[in-house]
């Protein structure tokens, strides 16, 4: 058994003051493969102390030693990417395979990205010609609270880290209690790369502790938080009363409109992505909306796609889908699933219960309803496991006019070979990303929702631009 019961703190490792163990549960078997430590209160404490020691430091360094430690970070992480990858895949269930490319190399991915994003980012910069001695500059929030879910967990704290570090501000990470290992690997790859002490430390913890705690301490500046849009509300709530600044990344209800003149691989592609990580992403496009004339024959293809998705453990090599992270998500979508037969959706593939021969794991069976309307609750709620619902629609407004009536505004998805219509509906719909005909978004793109999906972009330039204030100087001497 992996123990792992220390914190990060102040550039070294640390016991808990307040440490409580919490086994982390293997999703493909059900059985405990780690123990880690969740702090309190004195815990907490003793990060955000550290984090605001080392602010003043960090925040005056000069851009090009920042984007110097954050390419120290890369490095780092390049080195340890097969650790990184059998942690996650151990404690959430991503399969080998899917760990070791999407799932660590969306951190690298990230971390190249603020590299290049920060080379060219005005961090003091002219007003304009009108004010000669005027000057905008973009300094560090402060000390700030990071937040992370378990889903794609380096995809989120690289988003996170990488834009804070490299913005100058000082930092404390609480990932999730489901997905700790990943995270203490990376927080060794932090220490590889040679940051002054309390720049970046790591506490575990759960929401009700080290979470809430960072919310409303009065020492952080800013939380940054991915996960439920439930767990974002009580966030802002508590962050309150500090007034502290609140960057939100929350869940989604993603539409996918299929035109009758899409592409030929259009379903499957839409099923396919469905489906990835066990349907376990906030972006998922988890509504199929498909004009009528080609909606049975979609219903078919879907049907049988789904069928052909193979299920099994995480350690195993292939292309299949792992179990969902834990006994609580897996009971939820049982549940979600028994709404949609209750409610009258078809069910076309899949259905409650473990796929055959999988009596043990978090196993979910590749499912897809059709029939279904938007009022279900199969098409309200993010179900966050590999369940599609396919709705039919009869004219380009109605389409619209669905997608839209949802309280998320994550990413939707357009298939359509009619350019005009394409162009028509990225303004149309809303949502913080629109992604058409497959074509995945570039480089560098901002990534983040509307509505009940946050407030904050993250990547790239944008990134940075969510973990600085902007300070506006007049009076500058001329250069
Ligand atoms: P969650 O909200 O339960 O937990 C996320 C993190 O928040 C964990 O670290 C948890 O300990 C902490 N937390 C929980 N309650 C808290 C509270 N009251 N105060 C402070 N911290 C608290 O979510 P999850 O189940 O880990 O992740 C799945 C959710 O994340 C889904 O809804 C998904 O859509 C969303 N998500 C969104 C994005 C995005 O960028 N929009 C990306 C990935 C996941």
């Amino acid at each position: 058994m992996i123990e792992k019961k220390q914190f990060y703190i102040n550039g070294t490792w640390v016991n808990p003051v307040e440490g409580r163990d919490h086994p982390v549960i293997d999703p493909s078997t059900e059985e405990a493969c780690a123990v880690i430590s969740l702090g309190g209160q004195a815990d907490t404490d003793a990060a955000v102390a550290a984090a605001k020691a080392a602010l003043p430091g960090w925040m005056a360094t000069a851009p090009e030693d920042r984007i110097a430690a954050l390419e120290r970070v890369y490095e780092a992480y390049k080195a340890r990417s097969e650790d990184l990858a059998k942690s996650i895949s151990l404690e959430m269930g991503a399969p080998i395979a899917l760990a070791s490319t999407a799932q660590v190399g969306a951190g690298l991915t990230h971390l190249k990205n603020f590299i290049r994003a920060a080379k060219a980012f005005p961090w003091e910069a002219p007003l304009g010609d009108h004010a000669p001695n005027d000057r905008i500059i973009h300094e560090a929030v402060g000390v700030c609270g990071l937040i992370t879910p378990w889903n794609w967990p380096m995809n989120q704290i690289t988003l996170k880290v990488g834009a804070a570090l490299v913005a100058g501000n000082t930092m404390v990470l609480k990932p999730s209690e489901e997905s700790p290992l990943d995270a203490m690997v990376f927080a060794e790859i932090m220490d590889a790369a040679d940051l002054p002490p309390g720049v970046f430390n790591l506490v575990n913890g759960d929401g009700a502790g080290v979470g809430s705690q960072l919310s409303v301490h009065p020492d952080v500046d800013m939380v940054s938080f991915t996960g439920s849009t439930r767990a974002g509300i009580a966030i802002s709530k508590a962050a309150a009363d500090s007034l502290k600044r609140v960057h939100l990344e929350l869940g989604g209800k993603g539409a996918n409109l299929v035109f009758a003149d899409a592409d030929e691989k259009a379903v499957k592609r839409g099923v396919l992505h469905m489906m990835n990580n066990s349907g376990q992403s906030c972006n998922a496009p988890s509504r199929m909306l498909v004009e009528a004339s080609r909606y049975e024959a979609a219903v078919e293809e879907a049907a049988s796609i789904a069928a052909k998705v193979e299920v099994g453990p995480a350690s195993e090599d292939g292309r299949h889908i792992g179990p969902v992270v834990n006994a609580a998500q897996w009971d939820k979508i049982q549940d979600l699933i028994q709404k949609g037969i209750d409610e009258g959706a078809r069910l076309v593939a899949g259905g409650l219960g473990r796929p055959d021969g999988l009596n043990k794991g978090f196993y979910v069976r590749p499912t897809v309803f059709a029939d279904v309307t938007n009022d279900m609750t199969i098409a309200r709620e993010e179900i966050f496991g590999p369940v599609l619902s396919i709705l039919k629609f009869e004219t380009e407004d109605e389409a619209v006019q669905i997608a839209n009536d949802t309280p998320y505004g994550l990413t939707n998805y357009v298939q359509s070979t009619d350019d005009q219509r394409r162009v028509r509906l990225a303004r149309q719909l809303r949502s913080g990303m629109v992604e058409m005909n497959g074509q995945s978004r570039g480089a560098g793109a901002p990534f983040g929702g509307m509505k009940a999906s946050g407030n904050g972009r993250e990547a790239g330039s944008w990134g940075i631009h969510d973990f600085v204030e902007v300070k506006a100087v007049s009076g500058w001497a001329a250069e």
